[in-house]
């Protein structure tokens, strides 16, 4: 009786996900195999979620606090789904809902108001941070008869809902157009390296502050490294531009951002000239954009083109 009892404590033990309490991947396998095999006619959606950019969370707020989100993510998920839904941690950031006897057209608004709830910023560390889910779902039986079946279709819906823009839902369609995989194999600095010319973003208000560099901006004010090109422009914009070009720079660029009705795109183009670290004075062609991000507010995505390195530089003014 005791050995019995033992054993089917090991049992749950290994079926349960130590960070959340949820189910693991392989408690979910069987619990859901069971399920179907049980009810082999009630519609059923297999729906995963996955964190969007959640390693920038790790990254800028520490693995504990990515824990931390870990954790109050199963929680809201349990909380909104464990109803009809069973419930597993596949593993990372990533969940799996299988929602059992399901109207389709009330789960699309159900999933709908979660990624509003998600988007909502909620303070992590005393810091604001907005964190969303992106989300795919396959339906039983019509998209899959098996764990394996739903699960891929599943997975290939919440890649076309990444490639779409993040924080939405993606019902898998037969014959859905599908992203090209490898597209996400780029990270945001080994683009911002292949990209003809110096790419950094910085905060609209404020001191103006820098919040990303790439290489080839640190290169292209002969700096070795960031931090010596943070040093070198205080962090700020405004540290970046030739002080007596300052001035007019700055007014060139809220003249057509703001004064400009027809910018609708929030575009902006401005030349000035730049201070090397090493005292080497370049002409540059700023081309920037203006745009709304979640975490940050608005912020000016900055493409910086050195004109020495122009094949066009002879038309130079
Ligand atoms: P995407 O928007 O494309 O989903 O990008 P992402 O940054 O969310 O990356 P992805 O989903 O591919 O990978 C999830 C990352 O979560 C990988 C790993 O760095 C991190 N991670 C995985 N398990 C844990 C964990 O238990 N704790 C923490 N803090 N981080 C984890
Ligand atoms: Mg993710």
């Amino acid at each position: 009786m005791e050995e019995l009892k033992d054993l089917e404590e090991l049992k749950k033990i290994s079926q349960e996900d130590y960070m959340t309490g949820l189910l693991n991947r392989r408690g979910g396998i069987t619990k859901i195999t069971e399920y179907i095999e049980e009810n082999p006619d009630t519609k059923c959606a297999f729906i995963i979620f996955d964190g969007d950019n959640f390693k920038k969370i790790n990254d800028t707020f520490g693995h504990q606090c990515g824990d931390n989100v870990i954790i109050s993510s199963a929680q809201e998920i349990n909380r909104q789904f464990s109803g009809k839904g069973i419930i597993f941690r596949l593993g990372g950031d990533e969940f799996v809902v299988f929602y059992r006897d399901v109207d389709v057209e009330r789960l699309k608004i159900k999933l709908d108001e979660f990624i509003t709830l998600c988007n909502k910023a909620s303070v992590i560390g005393g810091r604001k941070v907005a964190f969303t889910f992106s989300i795919g779902v396959s339906i039983y039986p019509d998209d899959g008869r098996d764990f394996d079946e739903l699960m891929k279709r599943a997975d290939d819906a919440l890649y076309k809902a990444k490639y779409d823009g993040k924080a939405r839902c993606c019902f898998y369609k037969k014959n859905m157009a599908m992203p090209v995989r490898e597209q996400f194999m780029f990270d945001l600095d080994e683009f911002s390296r292949g990209l003809p010319g110096g790419f950094f973003v910085y905060e609209a208000s404020g001191d103006e502050q820098i919040l990303y560099v790439g290489d080839s901006l640190v290169k292209m004010y002969n700096c070795r490294n960031i931090d010596e090109f943070r040093n070198h422009v205080g962090n700020s914009f405004k540290g970046m531009i030739h002080p007596d070009d300052l001035e007019r720079a700055e007014k060139e660029i809220y003249e057509q951002q703001f004064n400009t009705p027809q910018n609708v795109n929030r575009m902006d183009y401005v030349r000035y000239r730049i201070i090397c670290k090493d005292g080497e004075i370049k002409t540059v062609d700023d081309y920037g954009h203006l745009v709304h991000d979640i975490n940050y507010g608005m912020v000016y995505y900055v493409f910086l083109l050195d004109l020495e390195d122009h094949i066009f530089k002879e038309t130079r003014a």
